[in-house]
């Protein structure tokens, strides 16, 4: 036998198995930002390197070194997209859905990061996201955030806690990195390497850090918070007093930056202590600055995006009810006459009970191997269909997880019998 090829490490197949958490997800995500009047927008799932180089940030962990960034077979540089808004943003600006227009939109797909795989971390992984153009008030900040608030009691996810903080004006943050850079030259010899290549390149990233070590230096640093302009003062103070009386309880963490560049004024995460060191299952902010940056028209933003593999597997820690897959009948059919009538038979009734979930036997076999089947297939009834049935145009229906004696049923009754018994 040849070597099984495998697939790429951090790559995941995801599996019949787990699909259900998958499915019972993306619909009830769905099915809320649809009520909030978000539409869905498709982008592809590759870009010119430049859009992301520009958009995200040159020093940021995803365009430094996670990007998987190749040239095609016409030179020009590729890069499968690591996130959804720099796309959502490009195809906005290009289709016209921006300037002067309020727009809701919602996306979903698979990312690209080239990082260390390992409990939810992988190299391709899936979001949801959503981005509103057009709207720069604290009042869809708050919308946005309570949204996704609904979707975790939707999901009957309890143990989730949101981090807020602003990141105020470009100009005050400018300020307040003068004296953050101050601060941190100050204490040079406790700065770990990746701090010191970014004290002058990107210095409020260095509050993200997940260093231990580093930690005392940055409890001592100066506060964005305390150096806020007034206007992203108010925004700060509306967003608050609006989540507060939509009962969405909160933390401002002033050291939450995220790790991208394009962020002003509200930033947020919901994070959960129930996954380890990635705890963060979503995670967003405002972003007025980029539609200019990457060739639009100034336009004010907000977004967030939820990563996928995080939220199923809390479901599957939770042991969530997921709705009922499994066949409610399985269609045994013993002999050739049976396997013909019987075939036609199942299509009548997908017809008529388009919610029936019907399994038919395929491949013929002794009628004690078909109720294995039956049985393995979990199944609530088993329609049997063999010589005797066919002549007479009857069934019988077999309950496979009651004791309850089984019944004969003639055919063109049976709709209506199943109807009454499955409660369809
Ligand atoms: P982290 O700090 O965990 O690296 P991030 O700030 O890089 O996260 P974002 O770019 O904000 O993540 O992406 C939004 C969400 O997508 C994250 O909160 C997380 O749930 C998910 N996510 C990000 N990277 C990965 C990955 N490599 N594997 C699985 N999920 C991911
Ligand atoms: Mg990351």
């Amino acid at each position: 036998m040849a070597k099984a090829i495998q697939a790429i490490r951090g790559m995941n197949d995801i599996l019949p198995d787990h699909i259900g958490f998958w499915q019972h997800l993306e619909n009830t995500v769905r099915t809320i930002l649809t009520a909030y009047g978000y539409q869905e927008i498709r982008m592809p799932i590759m870009e010119k390197t430049e859009l992301f180089a520009r958009s995200i940030g040159e020093v940021t962990d995803i365009v430094e070194k996670e990007m998987y960034t190749f040239a095609d077979r016409n030179g020009d540089s590729l890069t499968l997209r690591p996130e959804g808004t720099a796309g959502c943003v490009r195809a906005g600006i290009e289709n016209g859905l921006m300037y002067n227009q309020i727009q809701r939109l919602w996306y979903t797909g698979p990312m690209f990061r080239h990082e260390r795989p390992q409990k939810g971390r992988y190299r391709q992984f899936h979001q949801i996201g959503a981005e509103v153009f057009g709207l720069n008030g604290p009042d869809i900040d708050a919308e946005m955030i309570v949204m996704t608030a609904r979707f975790w009691r939707a999901l009957q996810l309890p143990e989730v806690e949101l981090q807020l903080n602003t990141l105020g004006s470009n100009e005050a943050r400018a300020q307040y990195r003068d004296q953050l850079v101050a601060y941190l030259s100050d204490h040079m010899d406790q700065l770990d390497e990746d701090s010191r290549r970014r004290l002058n390149s990107n210095p409020l990233r260095i509050l993200d850090s997940k260093n231990p070590d580093m930690q005392t230096l940055i409890a001592g640093a100066p506060q964005l918070l305390d150096h806020l302009d007034s206007e992203s003062a108010d925004h700060f103070e509306l967003l608050k007093q609006r989540l507060t009386q939509a009962g969405v309880a909160f933390q401002v963490n002033p050291r939450l930056v995220r790790g991208l560049d394009y962020y002003n004024r509200t930033v947020f995460e919901w994070v959960t202590t129930q996954l380890g060191a990635q705890g963060t299952v979503c995670a967003g902010g405002r972003y007025d600055g980029l539609v200019e940056q990457i060739g639009g028209r100034a336009t004010p933003a907000v977004g967030f995006a939820m990563g996928i593999e995080r939220l199923v597997e809390l479901l599957v820690q939770a042991q969530v009810g997921l709705p009922d897959s499994a066949p409610h009948v399985y269609f045994i059919m013993a002999g050739a006459e049976a396997e013909q009538q019987g075939f036609l038979l199942a299509e009548r009734l997908r017809d008529e009970l388009p919610q029936l979930r019907v399994l038919n036997h395929c491949g013929g076999g002794s009628i004690k191997n078909q109720f294995k089947k039956a049985d393995k297939s979990a199944a609530q009834l088993a329609l049997v269909l063999g010589e005797s049935e066919c002549q007479q145009q009857q069934v019988q229906v077999k309950y496979l997880r009651e004791e309850r004696p089984q019944q004969t049923v003639a055919q063109t009754e049976l709709v209506t019998v199943l109807k009454t018994v499955l409660a369809l």
